[in-house]
C-alpha cells in the first residue's frame, strides 16, 4: 500500500555538507543499507557530477539489492547554452544507472538574473530540456525547486512558470525547496497550496533549520498538501542543517496520524540515529527531540513522583514509540521516587518499602555534596546501591599503586603499577603510557584480565575533568567522569578528589567493577 507520506532521505549527499561531516564511500554504503532496511523510500546517494567519491558510490551501490528504497543520483539542470546531451554533468547522472534521478533549477527571478545570468526563458528551458531528456533515459525525475518560497514571493508568476516548466517535461515530483531556510510556517503552507493547487504532478518539500523551524515548516506543507518530505538523519546540512527526519517522521507518525514508513519500523528510530551518529563519529546529542537520551529524562522531584503514579502527566508520548526509554536523572533534586526508579532501571529489585532505602538516599546526597555527580555516572550508582543493600563483596582490591613521569630530550613517559587482591591471589603488573592515566589504566587493565580475561575487551571511550570551585576554603577538588564500553553498551563512572590520579582511579575502578557486576 502506498503510504500517504513519502520519505526522501538526502543525508549522504545534503547531509554530507554539514560541518564535520565526512562519509567514506564505506560509510554510505553502510548508512544506505540501514536507510533501505528501515524503510524509507528514496535514498539520495551524492552528486556524480561534484565528486569522483560520488561516482564510486553508484558504482558500488549499483551491484547491492536495495528492498524497500529507490536511489536517486542529484544533479542540476543543464549548463547555460549547451544542449542537454552534450552536457557532462547531466551524462554522469545517466551514467549513475539509479531509477530515480533529482535536479534542481532556479525559481528564483534574482537567481535567474543575478547567478545564473541568462534569461528568464533560458532558465525555463533549462528546466524543461534537462526533465525531457531524464525521462527519454527512463528515469523516474524528481524536479527540486530551488529558492522555491524565497522566488514565489519575489515573482509568484515567474516561480509559478518554473515548475510548470518541469511538468510539462514530464517530472513525476515537484519538490519546494526553503534553500535558505528563513520561512515561516504559514508562508510555507500558503505556497504549497497554490503550487498544490496549479500542479497536476504531486508536490514534495525540501527544508532547511536556519530559523529553528525546519521540522514546523516540512509539516506544514504537508498539511497543506504535499505528499513528499526530503531531510536527514539527526537533521545534518549546511550550515544549521536539514530538516530533521528524525523528529518529522515521528511528527508524521504519531502527531499528524498519516502513514509514512512502516509501523515497525518506528521502534527502531532511536537506533537508526545513533547508528548514523556513529557512523559520522559525531557523539550522539542528548537533547534530540524524540530519540535523544535526555527525551524522556526527569530530573525534578515532583514530575518523577507523578511520571511514576501516570505515565503521561510528563511526558507527550510512550517513549517506546520510537525506541527511547524513560530516564530518571539523579540528582540533588532526587527524591525517593528518583532513586527507586534508577534502581529499577539498572536490575534492582527495590520499591518504595525496601528498608535501605532511606540509607541510599543520604549517601548519594552526601556524596552529590562532595563533588560527585551521578546524572551520566550510572555504573558508580549501581555500584553503591549495590554496595547498600549489601548484596556482594567487591570483586577486586587495589592495594597499592604507583605512577611517575620522566622526560628525556625526545619524549615524556608515564609509568604506573599497580597491585590488586582477588580473594587470596595478588597480581602486580607494570605499565607505560602517554599521560599518567592512561598508564594506570594500562596497569589496572593487564593485572585484572589475569583473573577477568573478559575485561579485555572493556575500553575507555571518553575522559572529562572538570575542577570543583573550592569555595568551602578547602582545597579544589577534581571531578573524573569516564566513559566505557564493552562493543554493546557504553556506561560512565565518577571519581572526585583533591588529586586528579586519585579521582581516576576511582572511577577506572568503578568501571571495571560495574563491567563485572552487568555480566
Ligand atoms: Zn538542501
Amino acid at each position: 500500500m502506498k503510504p500517504q507520506v513519502e520519505i526522501y532521505d538526502t543525508t549522504l549527499r545534503d547531509g554530507s555538507q554539514g560541518e564535520g561531516i565526512n562519509f567514506s564511500v564505506a560509510d554510505k554504503l553502510r548508512i544506505a543499507e540501514k536507510l533501505d532496511a528501515f524503510g524509507v523510500h528514496y535514498i539520495e546517494g551524492g552528486w556524480p557530477g561534484s565528486n569522483p567519491k560520488d561516482i564510486e558510490f553508484y558504482a558500488q551501490a549499483r551491484r547491492r539489492k536495495f528492498k524497500n528504497a529507490r536511489l536517486a543520483a542529484f544533479g542540476s539542470t543543464r549548463k547555460k547554452g549547451v544542449p542537454v546531451e552534450s552536457d557532462d554533468q547531466v551524462r554522469l547522472l545517466i551514467e549513475a544507472e539509479t531509477p530515480v534521478v533529482t535536479i534542481f533549477g532556479k525559481t528564483s527571478m534574482l537567481h535567474v538574473k543575478e547567478v545564473l545570468r541568462c534569461t528568464p526563458d533560458e532558465n525555463l528551458a533549462m528546466i524543461g530540456d534537462t526533465v525531457r531528456f531524464l525521462k527519454d533515459h527512463d528515469k523516474f525525475v524528481i524536479y527540486d525547486a530551488e529558492h522555491c518560497f524565497d522566488g514565489y514571493k519575489l515573482d509568484p508568476e515567474y516561480a509559478l512558470a518554473t515548475w510548470q516548466a518541469a511538468e510539462k517535461a514530464g517530472a513525476d515530483f515537484i519538490v519546494l525547496c526553503d534553500t535558505n531556510g528563513g520561512c515561516l510556517p504559514d508562508e510555507i503552507a500558503a505556497i504549497t497550496k497554490v503550487a498544490v493547487s496549479k500542479l497536476n504532478c504531486q508536490v514534495g518539500i525540501h527544508t532547511h533549520d536556519d530559523i529553528g523551524l525546519g521540522v514546523a515548516n516540512a509539516l506544514a506543507s504537508l498539511e497543506a498538501g504535499a505528499v513528499h518530505v526530503q531531510g536527514t538523519i539527526n537533521g545534518y546540512g549546511e550550515r544549521t542543517g536539514n530538516c530533521n527526519l528524525t523528529s518529522v517522521i515521528p511528527c508524521i507518525a504519531f502527531k499528524l496520524k498519516k502513514s509514512c514508513v512502516p509501523a515497525k519500523s518506528l521502534p527502531k528510530l532511536k537506533e537508526l540515529s545513533q547508528f548514523v551518529d556513529e557512523i559520522a563519529n559525531m557523539r550522539h546529542s542528548p537533547r534530540q527531540p524524540w530519540v535523544g537520551s535526555s527525551a524522556f529524562a526527569h530530573k525534578g522531584g515532583a514530575h518523577v513522583n507523578a511520571v511514576q503514579k501516570l505515565t503521561t502527566s510528563y511526558e507527550h508520548i510512550d517513549p517506546a514509540l520510537v525506541g527511547n526509554r524513560r530516564t530518571v536523572l539523579i540528582s540533588d533534586l532526587a527524591g525517593r521516587s528518583n532513586i527507586v526508579i534508577k534502581a529499577q532501571e539498572l536490575g534492582f529489585k527495590i520499591t518504595n518499602d525496601t528498608p535501605e532505602l532511606k540509607a541510599i538516599l543520604n549517601r548519594v546526597k552526601e556524596l552529590e555534596n562532595q563533588g560527585y555527580e551521578y546524572e551520566a555516572a550510572e555504573g558508580s550508582l549501581a555500584l553503591l546501591i549495590g554496595k547498600s543493600l549489601k548484596r556482594r563483596e567487591p570483586p577486586f582490591l587495589v592495594e597499592t599503586y604507583h605512577v611517575s613521569m620522566r622526560r628525556d630530550s625526545r619524549e615524556s613517559v608515564c609509568e604506573a603499577t599497580v597491585r590488586i587482591r582477588v580473594g587470596k591471589k595478588v597480581h602486580h603488573e607494570v605499565a607505560e603510557g602517554d599521560g599518567p592515566v592512561n598508564a594506570l589504566d594500562g596497569a589496572l587493565r593487564a593485572a585484572l584480565a589475569k583473573s577477568f580475561p573478559r575485561l579485555k575487551k572493556v575500553t575507555l571511550t571518553d575522559y572529562k575533568v572538570r575542577i570543583l570551585d573550592s569555595g568551602t576554603g578547602t582545597a579544589a577538588k577534581t571531578r573524573v567522569l569516564i566513559q566505557s564500553s564493552d562493543g554493546q553498551h557504553e556506561w560512565g563512572t565518577v571519581g572526585v578528589n583533591e588529586n586528579i590520579i586519585e579521582a581516576s582511579l576511582q572511577a577506572l575502578v568503578d568501571s571495571m567493577e560495574y563491567a563485572l557486576l552487568k555480566k
